[in-house]
């Protein structure tokens, strides 16, 4: 398949929610993905869908969800104005986190959805998100800051809206963070060159992420 084969994201979900090996699917009740682009070109990248996200089939529904919402109003934008994801597309069971294999699995649909919406940036929520675009980069250094990536989208670290929840210092921290989204938004706030991305090895092996690259050039 090649992206312009899909006319929406509904297809492209679609579409992956049949074609992909994540053992999750087993467990899960249902995939979960959003299916309207959003106008901003901002696109949040979360780790897996928890329970209520499992029943309702949408991403950020719950408790992280609502946090979202408001760290949002930060920024001067609500749910509708951006496009929320996460690497594994089906909840891990018990919320555990999930397995380098279960991310690898849906990684062709993350690729898929990135090529369609194009991007203006891209925020990882979490570790999870954030290997995916600059591996072993700790998200405990990472976070409220703007890097370059080979895609030529900014990559905007955050750390995930849940590890807040309970944690009121973490809290401060997103909303601080929010903030100087809003400037990096603003166009105030040069991109960080991560200068050792190409050293780092990921968990997939160089021909695999090549294969995998050269399907969709991201
Ligand atoms: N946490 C996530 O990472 N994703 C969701 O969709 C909900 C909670």
């Amino acid at each position: 398949m090649k992206i312009e084969d899909f006319k929406s994201l509904k297809e492209i979900h679609e579409y992956f929610a049949v074609h992909n090996k994540c053992a999750l699917k087993a467990t899960a009740t249902q995939p979960v993905y959003e299916i309207v682009k959003p106008k901003s070109g901002i696109v949040f990248i979360g780790e897996a869908p928890g329970m209520n996200e499992d029943k309702q089939g949408r991403p950020f529904v719950g408790a992280a969800g609502k946090l979202l919402d408001e760290l949002l109003k930060i920024v001067g934008y609500s749910r509708e104005d951006v496009y929320v994801t996460n690497v594994v597309k089906y909840r891990p069971p018990n919320n555990r986190e999930p397995l380098p294999e279960e991310k690898d699995a849906c990684r062709v649909w993350i690729n898929a959805e990135l090529l369609f919406l194009k991007p203006k940036v891209i925020i990882p929520l979490g570790k999870h998100a954030l290997e995916r675009f600059i591996p072993n980069l700790k998200i405990s250094l990472a976070h409220g800051q703007a890097y370059e990536h080979s895609t030529q989208i900014p990559i905007f670290a955050m750390y995930h809206p849940a590890v807040a929840l309970y944690n009121p210092t973490l809290k401060s921290t997103l909303e601080e963070d929010f903030k100087k989204l809003k400037i990096f938004l603003e166009g105030k706030i040069p991109l960080l060159k991560y200068e050792n991305l190409e050293e780092h090895e990921n968990v997939l092996s160089n021909e695999k992420r090549s294969l995998v690259d050269d399907l969709l050039k991201l």
